[in-house]
């Protein structure tokens, strides 16, 4: 099966880490992003790693989070099914408000690696949450990512003022007492629209997390957050530095309104009558000599036009993040 689990996920994440390139994390809320993104990875014989977040569960499910989490689960599982690729799913940026869904996501293998984001919490109070939900994954392969520091910006419905950067200690302190698989870094990245020339970007902590983390032989993955608005010089940076996983779901989300948006702008004629036509949506038009244009307010018209454009960008994300050609597909095949 291309859905793969944790156990495999982790395989994905050594091999990263052995030859030096890394994973991007991307957003799904919707089929056509994550249509365009199989696409490109298979091309680009990637393995994929796609991320759920409460808000994109709760607008899938039309308000219902469960039922939003469960269906955009069985979409990326059944669609990725063809592919030649690993697919793998990871929770982000779930709380502890969320505990029972979590535990819901590791019962029913919806996903194959959870975060836990409780770095809002004080820094006692972090290590307890994160290390439940550690403890709830024990013997279901399913990874944890725990954050420790805090990101600035808002994403979903995580909001910090504040960019409050990881101590190299307490990075340590914090993987051997919560035992995450993986730990989220706050280095000055930003949730949302950024430029990364005006970022103050820490690469040095970067490095100083993952040598004090070495010694401590606690050599987990390192994630950043909040990378859409980094150049390709400082992705390359934070990959040679020990990063293993840069989330993206703003990139994506401007890749989707810029094409929409640009779509519509050529099609319009096709779509809103022009002036002195009377407009008489409720009945399409149907009394008036006028009618739209179905070939372009059908939604599969501009839906095609998004997925092209997300795959287009995947592949050069996907060269920054240097996992073209990675896949573990022999390996899946072998077993
Ligand atoms: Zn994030």
């Amino acid at each position: 099966m291309p859905f793969c689990d944790g156990v495999r996920l982790k395989t994905a994440y050594c091999k990263a880490q052995a030859e030096g390139f890394a994973f991007m994390a991307n957003n799904v809320a919707a089929p056509n992003i994550l249509i365009g993104l199989l696409e490109a990875y298979a091309e680009a014989d990637s393995d994929l790693l796609v991320q759920i977040s409460p808000g994109a569960a709760k607008f899938a499910g039309g308000g219902d989070k469960r039922a939003g989490l469960r269906s955009l689960s069985a979409l990326v599982r059944e669609l990725a099914d063809p592919y030649p690729i690993c697919v793998f799913i990871n929770l982000d940026h779930f709380t502890a408000g969320e505990l029972e869904l979590i535990a819901e996501a590791m019962d029913d293998r919806l996903v194959s690696s959870i975060m836990i984001d409780a770095s809002q919490e004080a820094f006692e109070e972090n290590i307890r949450v994160s290390r439940t939900v550690v403890e709830k994954a024990r013997g279901t392969g399913i990874l944890v990512e725990a954050e420790l520091g805090k990101i600035k910006g808002v994403e979903d419905e995580i909001s910090s003022d504040e960019a409050l950067y990881t101590a190299p200690d307490e990075a340590a302190e914090f993987v051997e007492r919560t035992g995450a698989d993986l730990l989220a870094i706050s280095v000055g990245t930003q949730h949302g629209v950024s430029k990364g020339r005006d970022l103050e970007l820490r690469v040095d902590l970067a490095a100083r997390i993952r040598d004090r983390l070495t010694e401590s032989g606690l050599n987990v993955p390192l994630v950043l957050h909040g990378t859409s608005g980094l150049l390709p010089e400082q992705v390359r940076e934070m990959i040679g530095y020990g990063i293993c996983k840069l989330n993206k779901d703003t990139h994506y989300q401007y890749v989707y309104g810029r094409t929409a948006c640009e779509f519509f702008a050529a099609h319009a004629e096709g779509i809103i009558p022009p002036s002195g036509v009377e407009d008489d949506v409720a009945n399409l038009f149907a009394r008036g000599d006028w009618s739209p244009d179905k070939k372009v307010f059908d939604p599969r018209a501009v839906g095609k036009e998004i997925r092209a454009k997300v795959r287009e960008i995947a592949l050069v994300l996907i060269e920054q993040a240097g996992s073209a050609g990675k896949t573990l597909r022999e390996q899946r095949e072998g077993h």
